[in-house]
This record gives C-alpha cells, sequence and structure tokens, in this order.
C-alpha cells in the first residue's frame, strides 16, 4: 500500500473528526427520527476516520502504527525522524 505523507493523514483526520462531531450536535438539536439518523451518521463519521488513521497513520520507513497519541516527532519503533 502506497503510504500517504502522515501531516496530510492528520489534516483530513481532524477535518473529518470536527464533521463528525458536528453532526451529533446537529443530530441532537434536531431531536426526533431525523436528528437520530444524523447522530448514526456522525458517528460513522467518526468511527470510519479512526479506521483510516489506523490504516494510513504509520511510520513511512518500518511501517508499523505510529498511535493515536503522537507527540514526538519520532517513530516509537525505529526511531526515524517523522515529518
Ligand atoms: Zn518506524
Amino acid at each position: 500500500m502506497k503510504p500517504i505523507p502522515l501531516s496530510l493523514v492528520t489534516k483530513i483526520s481532524i477535518i473529518f473528526s470536527i464533521l463528525g462531531i458536528l453532526l451529533l450536535i446537529l443530530g441532537i438539536a434536531i431531536g426526533s427520527i431525523t436528528g437520530i439518523i444524523v447522530i448514526i451518521l456522525g458517528w460513522i463519521v467518526l468511527i470510519g476516520t479512526i479506521i483510516f488513521k489506523v490504516i494510513f497513520y504509520r511510520c513511512p520507513y518500518c511501517e508499523n502504527f505510529i498511535g493515536i497519541p503522537y507527540h514526538n516527532h519520532y517513530c516509537p519503533h525505529c526511531g526515524k525522524r517523522l515529518d
């Protein structure tokens, strides 16, 4: 699988996380059956974002999963610098 740059993976994840949370808030605000559908859509977007991150948030050198709480700029598996 061709790796996507980590900065792009992060950007896409943030955009879809915000979208998912907005859908949840919107669903709660709407109420009724339509609101429930919007809430479910929000969860699908959020879960999809997590799956996307697990698949693509990998070290470009050793291809190990970096982990969601990633604070430093070095791979925890091979120690190479990540950009
Ligand atoms: Zn690595």
